[in-house]
């Protein structure tokens, strides 16, 4: 017989909630269902139409207490379903108990283990100290822009009055957790590289190639910097240095003609120990040193969010800490390497925390096959059983 947890996890990953263009109403109907069958009230914010907000509140003993949020994305990536050896949303469950299927690790099963967790503990007849809040947000897969990045800034979300978040983490394929404290911003800037155009023929001064080339020499200089600081210290993760990645070159109509402008794209994820100011006034540099009319704009910039402190100075985690080694997991703590919804949560001053209860599991988020063991998935809700009353008693 599978659990009632299992079946929860498999109805809400039949769900095809993937980008691009989400119709997010079928998680709407099932989110609403859950909160009914925890007999909680749910709520649903929608700061962007179409773009929905559920959040389901489980009122405290003081309500006044600053809350805890829950939180998880309900969007999935897209899928090469040929790739696939299941169809990526029949949540398939083969003989060793792996469910196939997006959203397996990232993060359908946090979201439904929260549920499950809470259902465990409400049912009980344990009350806790502070207001918990589940909330599911739209659109984190591409960059939460209308998703919790807005809702931050809402009234709604200031009147939730959350004094510490969870949400996701990411997968471990040794017995080891990984838990999330702080990300890195991420910049994806276009250099603007104007020149001389002209017929391909001649020899003319200052052309865009020429500026073109100085740019990404500097930046593929200063990324072999960090990935040699990288390789050198075995103790540093990517999470712990900036990463630059050449993503896009642009500009140009025919082999013969000298353009009047290249343009060239730059993913860079800022370590956390980046002073932005800094960073900026060099590339500016870079800009002027390639040459007249060369020129940086921002595609994507995300401000320097503060990393949530992992002592004695934060209440919460000291909670956690207790919690998790009560029950003798082995957590390893880093720098989130990509960019997930907590770093709107810590721009506003919460602290939040980043964690996936998924252990001996390989990191399959967005990649073909993404699956997760039922056994791993039900030990999830036994580690939340234990960990949200911590946070939720402090
Ligand atoms: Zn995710």
């Amino acid at each position: 017989m599978e659990s009632e947890a299992v079946t929860n996890f498999r109805t809400y990953l039949r769900i095809p909630s993937v980008q691009p263009d989400v119709d997010y109403g079928p998680c709407l109907e099932f989110l609403k269902g859950q909160a009914k069958s925890l007999d909680l009230p749910c709520r649903i914010f929608e700061v962007v139409a179409k773009k929905p907000i559920v959040v389901i509140s489980w009122e405290g003993k003081e309500p006044k207490l600053p809350s805890v949020l829950l939180n998880s994305h309900m969007d999935v990536v897209p899928v090469y379903p040929e790739k696939w050896t299941h169809d990526p949303f029949s949540a398939d469950k083969d003989a060793n108990g792996n469910i196939y299927a997006r959203g397996s690790q990232d993060m359908k099963c946090v979201g439904i283990q929260y549920i499950e967790a809470v259902r465990r503990l409400k049912f009980s007849g344990i009350k806790l100290k502070r207001t918990l809040h589940l909330s599911f947000v739209p659109d984190e897969e591409i960059g939460g822009a209308d998703g919790m990045k807005k809702f931050v800034h809402t009234d709604d979300f200031k009147k939730l009055n959350i004094g510490f978040s969870l949400d996701e983490g990411m997968a471990s394929p040794t017995e080891e957790f990984v838990l999330y404290n702080g990300e890195r911003s991420i910049w994806h800037m276009c250099i603007h590289c104007p020149g001389t155009p002209g017929h391909g023929s001649l020899m003319h001064p200052s052309t865009a190639g020429e500026k073109l080339r100085i740019i990404i020499d500097r930046f593929m200089d200063f990324r072999q910097k960090e990935k040699e600081k990288l390789e050198a210290n075995p103790t540093l993760t990517v999470g712990d240095v900036t990463t630059i990645n050449l993503t896009q070159i642009k500009g140009g109509v025919q082999p013969n003609v000298v353009p009047p402008e290249l343009q060239v794209i730059f993913d860079a994820r800022l370590a956390v120990t980046i002073d932005h100011k800094e960073f900026l006034a060099m590339i500016e540099s870079w800009c002027n040193e390639a040459g007249p009319g060369t020129h940086l704009t921002f595609i994507q910039r995300n401000a320097k969010a503060p990393v949530t402190p992992l002592d004695e100075s934060n209440p919460w985690w000291v909670a956690f800490k207790r919690a998790s080694d009560a029950m003798n997991l082995k957590i390893r703590t880093l720098i989130f390497p990509g960019g997930t919804d907590s770093r709107f949560v810590r721009e506003v001053g919460i602290p939040a925390i980043g964690f996936s209860p998924i252990n001996r599991t390989p990191i399959l988020l967005h990649d073909h096959d993404e699956f997760l063991n039922e056994t791993i998935f039900l030990k999830g809700i036994d580690i939340y059983e234990k960990i949200i009353p911590a946070v939720a008693d402090i």
